[in-house]
């Protein structure tokens, strides 16, 4: 009996448990990671908090996963926080000092778990986790599974994390209000680059003991714990910068942009496919589609603050003058939630809402990757998220940068002086800035940013189809499940 198990265990697939953080963003760039396993035969379990697993089932169409793929399933774990949370951004060190008192010893306990317990599906053989759920390598080094660390966030940014202890012995970090403009110089890869405001808005604290800065130093030395560094990203893109990552962590696995690559192995794939897949976490308005369609090309401005943004008053104020005044369409996505329970209709004077109803078009969720890819659309104002700024540079969609925290400083300074793909809004929130960058990224240096749009989205195309960077990356990855999990 023995004999046979261990016959099926040879030749039954790897098992790949991924664990995404919570949120929409890494959650989204996961989900297709697991997908394009699941294209390649491989079983995957895609854990997730009750709470997002609460979501995925309400609003998504996961149930394309489950009929799509025999060897996808769906698992959760509790995030130790109470129902009523509101599970918000700047709440994220409660929500992980959760995670370390609650979660963890569950997650340990799942993987404990007999075979016959989980079984008809084989048992765990590979774990990929958000690189900065650190308790996940813990675990998986104590009961001896391979586990790969995956970080969603800007390859940049993480550089600025592992540097961070650089950065405080130098003296270039803390820093005071007055000395924002002041060169960082001992990053490497990163000289003449930053500013000290384009470090991550926690920097800002000035307080190194800071519990956020806390927790994003010890990823220098948690994350090259684990067997590989999965990044969403195109080398094309961050080269020289993930040279420099790759002297922490040499077996580096940039697979993005993660979106792209699953459209392209899905064209490739002969499966007929009865359903389509989203896993966005509230109702995506579509009715931006068909406005979309009756537009001129690139006649429109999305403007988007992702999933997580909170905006003032006179800050939603600033931004809806400074687009109406620039005389350009606009589709707008303001969640109901953008106001940190305020509702925000109220907050604009009548008149101002029927002027912008002429040319403008405002919804709840859009379905993003689709209005980027839209003909109609020619600039997008973001708070610079790393999945909406992979998802404008495929698309070849200049930005207006608008960043509001974490690895956002560091995106939008990129877009706006390394990569050219458009301009950065950083710490100004005025109608008149507003007016000014949208009308220099749809007309005054519109041929400018067009060009290297363009490029820029060739090369990021050309990695994901088969043979570029990205896709043998990919496939290296799947070759590494399969031999780790014998
Ligand atoms: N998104 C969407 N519809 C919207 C706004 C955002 O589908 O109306 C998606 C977007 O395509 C991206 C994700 O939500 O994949 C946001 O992730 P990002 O990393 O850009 O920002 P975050 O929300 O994590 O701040």
């Amino acid at each position: 009996d023995q004999q046979q198990q261990q016959q099926q265990a040879l030749h039954s697939p790897p098992h790949v448990l991924i664990f995404p953080l919570p949120f929409q963003g890494p959650v989204n760039s996961m989900l297709k990671l697991a997908e394009l396993l699941c294209l390649s035969g491989l079983h995957v379990t895609f854990l997730v908090t009750n709470h997002i697993r609460g979501r995925l089932l309400r609003f998504t169409n996961i149930q394309y996963h489950f009929s799509r793929y025999p060897g996808f399933h769906l698992d959760s774990i509790s995030d130790g926080l109470p129902e009523d949370h509101p599970r918000l951004g700047d709440q994220f060190m409660e929500m992980f000092n959760a995670f370390q008192a609650v979660t963890k010893p569950l997650f340990r306990q799942m993987l404990l778990l007999p075979a016959s317990a989980i079984a008809p599906r084989p048992p765990v053989t590979f774990i990929i986790a958000d690189g900065i759920l650190s308790f996940t390598i813990d675990v998986a080094k104590e009961i001896g599974l391979p586990i790969v660390c995956c970080r969603t966030l800007s390859p940049c940014a993480l550089w600025i994390f592992f540097c961070l202890p650089i950065l405080l012995q130098s003296g270039e970090f803390p820093f005071q209000e007055n000395e924002l403009d002041v060169l960082i110089t001992c990053v490497p890869g990163m000289e003449g680059v930053l500013r000290r405001r384009d470090l991550p808005s926690f920097c800002r604290s000035g307080d190194p003991d800071d519990p956020s800065i806390r927790l994003f130093m010890t990823e220098r030395h948690q994350v090259p714990r684990a067997d590989g560094l999965i990044l969403n990203t195109f080398e094309d893109l961050e080269g020289p910068l993930l040279s420099q990552i790759r002297t922490l962590c040499p077996n580096l696995y940039t697979i993005g942009p993660l979106h792209a690559h699953l459209k392209a192995r899905l064209a490739a794939d002969t499966t007929p496919v009865s359903s389509f897949s989203s896993s966005s976490f509230r109702p995506e308005d579509r009715t931006c589609l068909t406005w979309l369609d009756e537009q001129p090309p690139k006649s429109v401005v999305y403007v988007s603050f992702g999933s997580l943004v909170t905006i003032t008053e006179e800050q939603l104020v600033e931004f809806w003058v400074g687009l109406v005044n620039s005389g350009k369409r606009f589709l707008w996505v303001i969640r109901p939630d953008s106001m940190a329970g305020k509702e925000w209709e109220s907050q604009i004077p009548t008149e101002l809402r029927e002027e912008a109803k002429k040319r403008g078009y405002i919804v709840g969720w859009a379905p993003q990757e689709e209005v980027l890819g839209h003909p109609s659309v020619g600039a997008f104002l973001t708070h610079s998220g790393w999945n909406s700024t992979l998802e404008s540079v495929f698309e070849g969609v200049p930005m207006i940068c608008w960043p509001y925290f974490v690895d956002q400083q560091i995106n939008s300074r990129f877009v706006g002086e390394v990569w050219k793909l458009g301009l950065d809004m950083k710490d100004t929130c005025d109608r008149v800035i507003v007016e000014k960058m949208v009308n220099d990224v749809m007309e005054v240096r519109k041929e400018e940013f067009a060009r290297s749009a363009d490029w820029m989205a060739s090369l990021a195309r050309q990695s994901v189809t088969k043979g570029g960077v990205s896709s043998v990356n990919l496939d290296r990855l799947i070759e590494d499940i399969r031999s780790m999990s014998r």
